[in-house]
């Protein structure tokens, strides 16, 4: 057990989850820290600002961090994302660089493996979704990413099965370095509460309404109250750009925001383990991807 570990045993590091967008980093995360800290959905660029998680694994506490997909940037927030993910990757002990298996090397791979190179950062290759991918196939990606130099080690795994999870979390409690834990070791991210509720009303809203919305929607927690009879009150905002989009987040009726409000609040009470009644308002708010707010809230910089 991790309690039994000797403090002067113990060995401590980040590993930063680099990746395409949507190649299963947040998946991933959430296998290995055995809980959903990040959120996942079929529609790329769902982790806007960075995320902890923090698994312990034998002597060792790992720190992970997920960051948004590298992607060649157009606007102001896709700048800032890429940004965040890089600037997450430099701090980290070890990367990991995660791999699409079924999509292969696409161009924002051989982007970050360019990078890497560059920089001279060695990195631990994990190639995912192995589920669904001929070993031949599996074989020939491994063979061809190898090539190029900068992978210390390679894993395959499914971030979706947990096939390979093991083996890849016991090799990196190996390999972060000694030292003491720097989390206590019943925590599990580092992002509060507040962002977490809105991220998991957020991942909702993807996921019910997939296409109809653009991604710069976005969910704040205006208000979180605790009471007495250990119940909370959380209170949040849907902004969206346009009146038209607001139709569409509310509904027939208010059919939409109903079933969205009832499933978050499920996975609200599980993760809190707790009575929550929750108030989702939407508002619309033109200008959001250029408020410099909303940025700093998102743990992003503005002016890049
Ligand atoms: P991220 O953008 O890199 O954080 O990717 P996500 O974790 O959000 O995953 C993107 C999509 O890939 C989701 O629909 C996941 O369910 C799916 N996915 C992730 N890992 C696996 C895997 O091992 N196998 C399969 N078949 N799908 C996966
Ligand atoms: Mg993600």
């Amino acid at each position: 057990m991790a309690d039994e570990t000797a403090p002067e045993a113990r060995r401590c590091g980040f590993v930063a989850l680099l990746g395409a967008p949507n190649v299963g980093k947040s998946t991933l995360l959430n296998a290995l820290v055995g809980s959903k800290v990040s959120i996942v959905s079929p529609k790329v660029q769902t982790t806007r600002s960075r995320v902890l998680g923090i698994c312990i694994r034998d002597a060792a506490q790992i720190i992970f961090v997920d960051t948004p997909g590298i992607f060649e940037p157009r606007r102001r927030l896709d700048r800032a994302m890429v940004r965040a993910a890089w600037q997450g990757a430099s701090d980290a002990d070890l990367i990991a660089l995660l791999v699409d298996a079924k999509l292969g090397i696409d161009r924002d791979t051989r982007g970050i493996v360019k990078s890497l190179r560059k920089t001279e950062r060695k990195a631990i290759l994990v190639l995912n979704k192995i589920d669904v991918v001929k070993r031949t196939t599996l074989l020939q990606l491994a063979e061809a990413l190898n090539g190029e130099g900068v992978f210390t080690d390679i894993f395959m795994i499914s971030a979706l099965t947990g096939d390979g999870i093991d083996d890849f979390a016991g090799h990196l409690a190996g390999t972060v370095s000694e030292g003491p834990w720097l989390f206590p070791e019943d925590q599990i991210t580092d992002i509060p509460m507040r962002l977490l509720a809105a991220e998991i009303t957020r991942e909702k809203l993807y996921l019910q309404l997939h296409q109809e919305l653009p991604y710069s929607a976005a969910v704040e927690t205006e208000s979180w109250e605790d009471f007495d009879d250990g119940s909370v009150r959380i209170g949040q905002i849907i902004y969206v750009q346009r009146s038209s989009q607001k139709a569409i987040v509310l509904g027939k009726g208010g059919q939409r925001i109903k079933a969205l409000g009832a499933a978050a609040r499920e996975e609200l009470m599980v993760l809190l383990d707790r009575k929550v009644h929750l108030f989702i308002h939407v508002k619309t708010r033109e200008k959001w991807a250029d408020d410099p707010e909303r940025y700093r809230d998102l743990g992003l910089d503005f002016d890049v």
